[in-house]
C-alpha cells in the first residue's frame, strides 16, 4: 500500500522539497548514503575495503534534463577516479544513464558514459549501468551495446520484475558480460511488471539459473537470504568457482551479513554519495514500510 505512495513521492518535485528541507532527514539518510562529498566517499571506500569488501560507487543523481548538469556527474566520476588511486583494487563505478543526459539525447548519454569507462579504464576499474524505469530499458541496453563495442568489460543491471527479462538475459549471457540481477525498485505498470513479490522472486530465480549456466560474471544484486542461497546452490551446481561471481548489497543494509558472506565470497557494497539523494532514499523507503516509521520517529523525537 505505502510502496506506490512512496515511489511516486520519489517523482514529486514539491515532496522532494518537503523532505530535503527538514535537517533532521539527514541523520536517517546517512544510514542509506555514504555522505555528500568526495572525502566522505572515499572514507567509507577505505573502511569497506578493510574489511574484505568491494565497492562500486554511484554519484547520485537522475532523471536530469540539462546539458550541463549531466556534464558535472560525468566530471564528478572522473574526479572519483583520481581520488580512490590505489585505495580499492577492483573497484566499479555504478552510472545512471539519466543523470548523463539520456532524456535529452541518448547520444549526449553515450558519449558522457564513454568518457567514464575510458577513465575507468586507465584507473583499473569498471562500470556498470544501473536500470532505471522500463521505458529506459532499450535506450540504457543499446547505450551498453556500444559501450562494450570498445569496453567489454562493462555491465549492466537487469531487474527480474519485468516481464521481458528473460528475452534479456538469454542476450546477454555471454563470454565477458557482467550483469548485475535485481529485483527491480520503481513502480511499474502490469503490462510491463510482476506485480507480486512472489512472481518477481521467481522470476529472480530464472534469472540466476540463466546467469550461472551462462557464461558470464554473474553479479546477484539482492538482500533476500533465500536468492543468495539459491544462487550459492546454482553456482555449486554449474561448478562455478566463488571469483567467477559476486554478491552485491547495497550501504547500511544487512551489513553484518555483507561481511559474513565475504569470508568466502566476492561481495561488492554499492555506496551512493553526492547531494542528489532525494530520489535514491525515497526508493529505499519504499522497499521497506519500516524504514518509514524509523523515518517519522526522527521527526516525533525531536
Ligand atoms: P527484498 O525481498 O526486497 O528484501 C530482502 C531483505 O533485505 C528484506 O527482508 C530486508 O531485510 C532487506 N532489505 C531490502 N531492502 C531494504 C531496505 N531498503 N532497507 C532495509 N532493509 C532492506 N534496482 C533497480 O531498479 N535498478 C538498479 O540498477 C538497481 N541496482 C541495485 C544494485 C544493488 C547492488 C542492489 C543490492 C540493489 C539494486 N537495486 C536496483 C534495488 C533492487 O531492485 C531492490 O529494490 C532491492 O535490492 C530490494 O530487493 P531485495 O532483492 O534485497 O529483496
Amino acid at each position: 500500500m505505502l510502496s506506490p505512495l512512496l515511489l511516486a513521492a520519489a517523482r514529486s518535485e514539491r515532496v522532494r522539497g518537503l523532505v530535503t528541507a527538514v535537517p533532521l532527514t539527514r541523520g536517517v539518510v546517512d544510514r542509506f548514503v555514504a555522505g555528500e562529498d568526495l572525502d566522505a566517499a572515499v572514507r567509507t571506500v577505505a573502511d569497506l575495503h578493510r574489511d574484505g569488501l568491494k565497492v562500486t560507487l554511484d554519484h547520485l543523481g537522475e532523471d536530469t534534463l540539462d546539458r550541463a548538469r549531466a556534464e558535472a556527474t560525468r566530471d564528478a566520476y572522473l574526479a572519483l577516479f583520481e581520488a580512490l588511486g590505489d585505495l580499492a583494487p577492483g573497484a566499479d563505478a555504478s552510472l545512471k544513464l539519466s543523470a548523463l543526459g539520456q532524456a535529452l539525447d541518448d547520444r549526449l548519454a553515450l558519449d558522457n558514459a564513454r568518457t567514464i569507462c575510458a577513465a575507468a579504464q586507465r584507473a583499473g576499474m569498471t562500470v556498470t549501468l544501473d536500470m532505471e524505469d522500463h521505458t529506459t530499458v532499450d535506450s540504457t541496453l543499446g547505450v551498453l551495446r556500444e559501450l562494450r563495442a570498445d569496453f567489454p568489460w562493462v555491465g549492466v543491471a537487469i531487474q527480474s520484475m519485468l516481464r521481458r527479462t528473460e528475452g534479456d538475459l538469454r542476450d546477454l549471457v555471454g563470454e565477458g558480460s557482467r550483469v548485475r540481477l535485481v529485483k527491480g525498485a520503481y513502480a511499474e505498470p502490469s503490462s510491463v511488471a510482476f506485480q507480486s513479490r512472489h512472481e518477481v522472486d521467481l522470476a529472480y530465480v530464472r534469472g540466476l539459473k540463466l546467469l550461472m549456466e551462462g557464461d558470464g560474471r554473474p553479479m546477484i544484486g539482492s538482500h533476500d537470504p533465500r536468492m543468495i542461497d539459491i544462487a550459492l546452490a546454482l553456482a555449486a551446481e554449474n561448478d562455478r568457482k566463488p571469483g567467477s561471481y559476486e554478491f552485491q548489497m547495497l550501504y547500511g543494509i544487512r551489513a553484518g551479513e555483507q561481511r559474513r558472506l565475504a569470508e568466502d565470497h566476492t561481495v561488492r557494497v554499492y555506496v551512493p554519495y553526492g547531494a542528489d539523494w532525494y530520489g535514491y532514499f525515497m526508493r529505499r523507503l519504499a522497499e521497506r514500510p519500516a524504514n518509514l516509521v524509523f523515518f517519522l520517529r526522527s521527526f516525533v523525537s525531536r
